[in-house]
């Protein structure tokens, strides 16, 4: 049983970017707006805690835990959604708490997350932990995995798919941020199931290629097994480009503040430092090897996380470079 909330602005608009197109020459450049997905700033996120938050109120679920880094999207608007259903919400944040919280951690404060600090490498631990302490204190908590990555979570993105072709453009290849797999692994299902034939590139944020295609198709496999599709997704159908997660998570290089700063002058669109900032400098290095002819059109889709340009860090080095 498939449970769905209704809470996102859908569909989310499709624009063209006639000026940055006419720079590079072609291809035909077109943007979906998942940026304004309408919750809380919005983000790719929000698709799939439609899913997710509805599997959490079927089991009775009345606090939602989910963990990411400090600026994380997602833990903004899970925190965000578990306000607006009037669920609790735990925040497990690898990193370093900063000095103040600014931008998506500000927020996360606003929603009223309670928010408990860790390493990296001991988040899945502290994740397990803080369930089984709201167990044992008498609450039905529910755990949102990493970036919402489940097989409930990515039918929010088989379904975007389906809007993106009701919606008419056609597209000879979709490019976007790829991280934990969900985005990828529901557009990938989605165009199988509703016959996408161009190609989905994923540009990866912070994974080596065979590695996010093995969690994309893993992904995919259950999400349709979840809705009880005979199909198989191997790994090297999975089209991944990696060669922009070498320098590391959440690290700002000329290559993503050249593509922020070429999208915000010539289109007027904000991008983000982290996610599809990298995925657009990914997508201008493509054009400009000449993969794409320019006859071709190409979408980018928006993946969210405009809020982390107001994190100091990164807002310093955008307008000073
Ligand atoms: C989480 C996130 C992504 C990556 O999506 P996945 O489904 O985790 O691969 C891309 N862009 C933004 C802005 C995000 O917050």
């Amino acid at each position: 049983m498939i449970h769905r909330l209704s809470f996102a602005h859908l569909p989310t608009p499709i624009e063209e970017l006639p000026r940055l197109s006419r720079l590079l020459g072609g291809p035909r450049l077109f943007v979906k707006r998942d940026d304004q997905t309408g919750l809380a700033f919005g983000g790719n996120k929000t698709r799939k805690l439609e899913y997710l938050l509805a599997e959490a109120q079927s089991l009775g679920a009345d606090h939602v835990i989910t963990a990411g880094a400090v600026q994380s999207n997602h833990c903004r608007q899970t925190a965000a959604a578990a306000a607006r259903f009037g669920l609790k919400c735990t925040l497990i944040l690898f990193g370093d708490p900063p000095p103040r919280p600014e931008a998506n951690l500000w927020l996360d404060h606003l929603f009223g997350a309670t928010i408990r600090w860790t390493e990296r490498a001991r988040r899945d631990q502290i994740l397990q932990q803080t369930f089984d302490e709201l167990q044992q204190q008498g609450e039905k908590p529910y755990l949102v995995p990493y970036g919402g990555s489940s097989p409930t979570g990515v039918l929010g993105y088989v379904f975007a798919m389906q809007e993106f072709l009701n919606q008419g453009l056609e597209a000879d290849a979709i490019v976007f941020a790829s991280s934990s797999g969900g985005t990828q692994a529901g557009l990938v299902l989605g165009a199988r199931l509703f016959g996408y034939q161009g190609r989905v590139i994923g540009i990866s944020v912070d994974e080596p290629r065979p590695n996010l295609q093995k969690r994309v198709a893993e992904l995919a496999n259950q999400a349709a097994e979840r809705l009880g599709e005979k199909v198989h997704i191997r790994p090297e159908e999975i089209e991944v480009e990696d060669a922009w997660a070498t320098a590391g998570y959440g690290v700002l290089t000329e290559a993503e503040s050249e593509a922020i700063r070429l999208f915000a002058r010539q289109e007027g669109l904000l991008l983000d430092p982290v996610y599809t900032g990298r995925a657009a400098a990914g997508l201008l290095a493509l054009i400009r090897k000449g993969v794409f002819t320019s006859e071709q059109t190409v979408l980018f889709w928006h993946t969210g996380g405009t809020p982390a340009l107001f994190a100091s860090r990164y807002a310093e080095s955008l307008i000073h470079s």
